[in-house]
């Protein structure tokens, strides 16, 4: 289990391997799978000592998926736009110790999630997301709960891994 509040960067199997309860609710979610986007990464310092190091820039290269989905609550009826980056593996496999950045928009994940991995480096973010969510990205939630992700992002990540081949097809 990884620790809430260590600086840890979380991985995929960090994430999903959360309790069982959030797993159980997650069932009552449907997952709509709306298509991907990707970019190269934006290249850090660090990047760039390591391509001078090893003098090969193509080898340093990594890639960035961004799978979108539409998930709905099935017991509210509310749909939630979810978003799941990864890196992309040439070789078509799930990495599960590999980088995961994630968000919905719904209010639990606001209030309950953002904080936590935005602290764990795991919070998907672009501009629109940051007017989203605000404060809630610096402001520790008030209460601790079972899970890492809100019902929604957990029904999209499961689908993600469930159907790995098959998304990562279309990229
Ligand atoms: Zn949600």
């Amino acid at each position: 289990m990884p620790t809430f509040f260590g600086k840890k960067t979380w991985t995929i199997s960090d994430i999903y391997n959360t309790t069982q309860e959030r797993q159980f609710k997650s069932v009552g979610c449907t997952v709509n799978y709306l298509g991907v986007s990707r970019s190269v990464k934006s290249t850090s310092i660090l990047d760039k000592w390591k391509s001078l190091f090893f003098r090969n820039k193509s080898l340093m290269k990594e890639i960035e998926v961004v799978f979108s989905f539409q998930v709905i609550s099935n017991e509210s009826g509310k749909t939630y736009p979810v978003k799941i980056q990864l890196l992309y593996d040439p070789f078509g496999n799930l990495i599960e110790a590999g980088q995961i950045k994630i968000y919905c928009g719904c209010p639990d994940f606001k209030f309950g999630s953002a904080y936590v991995l935005n602290n764990h480096d795991a919070l998907f973010k672009s501009e629109k997301t940051d007017i989203d969510l605000g404060p809630a990205i610096t402001t520790a939630p008030k209460k601790k709960r079972d899970g890492i992700l809100c019902k929604h992002s957990y029904a999209a990540l499961r689908y993600l891994i469930q159907n790995y081949n098959q998304l990562m097809s279309y990229v």
